[in-house]
Formats: C-alpha cells, sequence, structure tokens
C-alpha cells in the first residue's frame, strides 16, 4: 500500500513551531555559558548536573547507530518507551475522531495512553496460541485508523509473532504499525529495525527498561524512517532524558559487548524455572517464552499468588486477562530468588493437592 505521512499526521502538527531551547541556538560545548539561567556555582551535590542536558542526545544516538546499523536520525528517546507511545498517539491521533488497533492480551499502556488522549480503541484479540488473526486485524481498519500496536515478545504472554504475519500487516495497512520489541533481547528472533527501509510505515520500540537494566533511569529508543523521528522530536519537550540519564547509558552503551552473556544467564535462569515449575502437580502448562518471564497456567491460580505474597514473593496475577484464564506471569530472578520461589510453591503443594 502506499504510504504518505502527511495524509495520516494530524494536519496543525505541521504548523508547529518548534520550542528554541539555549542548547539548541548554540550548540558549541566550550565558551562562558550566560544564556539558560542556570546556577553557575552548580549543584549541592557536588556533581555537574547544574547545566540542561544534550536535547537530542546525540552521542548515545551515535553510539545506537552504530550498534543498531541505522542512522542517528532514525532513533527517537523517550522518557522510557511509554513517551513514545504517548507521542506517537499525540502526532497521529485526532482525539474524539481516530482510533488505533490493539492486540490482546498485551502491553497495558497502549490503552492507558490512548485513553488519557481520548482516542478509540479496536480490539481483536490473538488466537488462542497468542498469534496475529492477520485477516481479522485488517478487518478491524478503518479509514480513521490510525496506528496498529504489536508487541512481539509479545507481554505478557511472552511468544514471539510470526514474522510474515507482521510484515503482511504492515505492507496492507495505510497507517503505522508500531512493533514493540521491548523483550527482543531475549528472543532468536532478528529485530525489525532490519526491516525499517523496506517500509516507511513502520516504527520499531525498544528498551532499555529490560536486558539493560536500566528500569528505573526511563530511557525507551523507538526507530523509524527519519520522516517519522522528526515528528517526535518536533513534539517533545525539549529535555525530555535527563543528564544524570544520558550519563548512565552512555557508560553502558560503552560494555555493550557484556549485554550478551548477562541475557544468557537469564535465559539459562528462564531453563531452570521452567523445569522445576514443570515438576508441581498445579501446573497445568508452561507456555513458550521468547522473553524474560514465564506466562504459567495453573490450578486455583488466584490462591497461589496469595499464598505467594504471603511468602513475600511478588508475582502477576494476570489470571482475569482476556486468553490468559488462571494464568501467572512469572519475571525470571537469580538463582537465589527462583529457588525461593520454588521452594515455596513446593511447601504449597500438599494444600493445594486437597483442595
Ligand atoms: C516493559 C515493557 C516496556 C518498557 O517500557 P519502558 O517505559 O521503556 O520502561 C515496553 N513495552 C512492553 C511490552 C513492556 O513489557
Amino acid at each position: 500500500m502506499d504510504f504518505e505521512l502527511e495524509k495520516i499526521l494530524r494536519p496543525h502538527i505541521l504548523q508547529i513551531k518548534p520550542y528554541s531551547s539555549a542548547r539548541d541556538e548554540y550548540t558549541g560545548k566550550v565558551g562562558v555559558f550566560l544564556d539558560a539561567n542556570e546556577n553557575p556555582y552548580g549543584a549541592l551535590t557536588g556533581e555537574a548536573f547544574n547545566r540542561y542536558p544534550d536535547p537530542y542526545q546525540t552521542d548515545i544516538k551515535d553510539k545506537l547507530a552504530q550498534l543498531k546499523g541505522l542512522h542517528g536520525t532514525q532513533i527517537f528517546l523517550g522518557n522510557g518507551s511509554d513517551e513514545a507511545i504517548d507521542l506517537l498517539m499525540r502526532a497521529f491521533c485526532v482525539p474524539g475522531k481516530d482510533n488505533i488497533i490493539l492486540l490482546p492480551p498485551t502491553y497495558g499502556m497502549y490503552e492507558v495512553s490512548a485513553s488519557i488522549n481520548e482516542i478509540a480503541i479496536k480490539k481483536v484479540e490473538l488466537s488462542e496460541d497468542f498469534q496475529l488473526r492477520t485477516d481479522a486485524v485488517l478487518e478491524a481498519a478503518d479509514a480513521f485508523t490510525k496506528i496498529i500496536f504489536i508487541c512481539s515478545p509479545n507481554n505478557p504472554s511472552g511468544n514471539k509473532m510470526d514474522r510474515e504475519a507482521i510484515r503482511k500487516i504492515i505492507r496492507s495497512f495505510h497507517g503505522l504499525v508500531v512493533v514493540d520489541e521491548a523483550y527482543i533481547d531475549f528472543s532468536d528472533e532478528p529485530s525489525f529495525t532490519n526491516e525499517l527501509s523496506a517500509y516507511p510505515n513502520l516504527v520499531v520500540m525498544q528498551t532499555f527498561s529490560k536486558a539493560w537494566g536500566l528500569a528505573s533511569l526511563r530511557i525507551g529508543m523507538a526507530f523509524a524512517s527519519d520522516k517519522i523521528i522528526r515528528i517526535l522530536n518536533l513534539i517533545k519537550p525539549p529535555y525530555n532524558i535527563s543528564g544524570l540519564t544520558q550519563q548512565k547509558v552512555l557508560e553502558s552503551l560503552a560494555q555493550a559487548d557484556k549485554i550478551e552473556a548477562i541475557v544468557k544467564k537469564i535465559l539459562t535462569e528462564r531453563i531452570y524455572l521452567e523445569d522445576e515449575l514443570d515438576n508441581l502437580s498445579f501446573v497445568l502448562k508452561i507456555y513458550p517464552s521468547h522473553s524474560n518471564f514465564l506466562l504459567v497456567k495453573m490450578d486455583h491460580a488466584r490462591r497461589i499468588y496469595e499464598y505467594l505474597i504471603h511468602d513475600m514473593i511478588i508475582i502477576r496475577d494476570r489470571s482475569k486477562v482476556i486468553l490468559c484464564e488462571d494464568c501467572l506471569r512469572i519475571s525470571v530472578g537469580t538463582r537465589e530468588e527462583n529457588e525461593q520461589l520454588i521452594e515455596s510453591l513446593k511447601r504449597y503443594e500438599p494444600i493445594i493437592k486437597n483442595l
């Protein structure tokens, strides 16, 4: 399908005159800086936090561009992936008029963000095995549908979506397709960033919150065409990534070669958890996972969730979520944490059996 960005963009966006910050108007790094009303004496912590940070996070993007085989102009950084989700909706969806398509069961923030922005939601359930029902998705799209969100590997089901099915949706839909790859580092599936040059309506999201272990810093990535990234940059708050975050992300990226070993360790622990859970009589099904968590169907799921809380072990109750009936979602922990969970579950096994 021919894709024209201007046709799906909210018309007023093109008229916006961007905020021009001090750091936009003078981009040099040396000099006497009396242009941004900062405190020249520094911060009480004795650290260099008194100057506004780079609004476009150029150093991080240079590094990421290398790492991902992209251009810096194809990268947007947000205050968590959540900011990218929100900005995409605000740029493309007219409140009270446009809609987006969600594929439940999936990540909750798409719906929250749409509701805040007064954007209608069309839901097309995944199949029983959590795959895309491609034809149903495309049939649900109407003239006011602006974005389809596909989460792969999916949260909370953990599986990856069929690649050809994703491609078919991208090719057949007139609006944007967002592929949320928050868990891609835990999958053997290659990233859709490799296909950005083929699809002008594709946005790929990743995050530093999972494999990179930086959830507290709040930084997410969106990869797309230069044109789409320019729009996100136009409407974002000028200094959306703090200086401290930029500094820590750069430190992490300088050691990017170590991520693979950490991911491997988590995957080994996932196998350990799977094996141990499989031995429990009340475990009915462990869904195949391409992520750092397991979706597990159990007898008396809610009871088990509450037993675990009693033991100060907190997992996620997904038993009321569509297609996840009787399921709990368990994040992979350290060996010690995983052992604690399993020991606790073993202690409850006789009680559950007698229910
Ligand atoms: C955890 C998660 C994210 C990450 O969100 P951040 O705002 O970057 O922390 C994004 N998408 C999905 C599906 C997730 O599960």
